[in-house]
C-alpha cells in the first residue's frame, strides 16, 4: 500500500505538487497543500470528519501504483521538502 502525507508546517504553498499530481495533492483555503484519496483513484473522496484533510501524518492518503512516479516527482520538486511517501 502506497501512502503519502505533507507536513504543512513546512509547506510554502507554491502548489507545485498539485501541478504535478492533481489527483493526489490539492490546495485549501489556508493557502497550504494537502493530500487526498480522490474519487478518481478510489471511487469516493476520503473525508475526515467532514473536512477534506486534517493535514500532517493524520491526514495520510493512499494513492495507486500508477501515480507513484508523479508522487515521487512532486516530493523531489517540493521546495519545502515536506512530502513524505510511505510503503507498507
Ligand atoms: S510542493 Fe511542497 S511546498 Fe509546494 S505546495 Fe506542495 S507540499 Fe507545499
Amino acid at each position: 500500500m502506497l501512502k503519502v502525507w505533507i507536513d504543512q508546517d513546512l509547506c510554502t504553498g507554491d502548489g507545485l505538487c498539485e501541478e504535478i499530481a492533481p489527483d493526489v495533492f490539492f490546495g485549501m483555503d489556508d493557502g497550504l497543500f494537502y493530500v487526498k484519496e480522490s474519487a478518481e483513484n478510489f471511487g469516493t473522496e476520503k473525508l475526515f470528519d467532514g473536512v477534506a484533510n486534517p493535514g500532517g501524518a493524520e491526514g495520510m492518503a493512499r494513492f495507486p501504483e500508477g501515480l507513484l512516479e508523479a508522487v515521487i516527482d512532486a516530493a523531489e520538486e517540493c521546495p519545502g521538502e515536506c512530502i513524505f511517501i510511505e510503503t507498507e
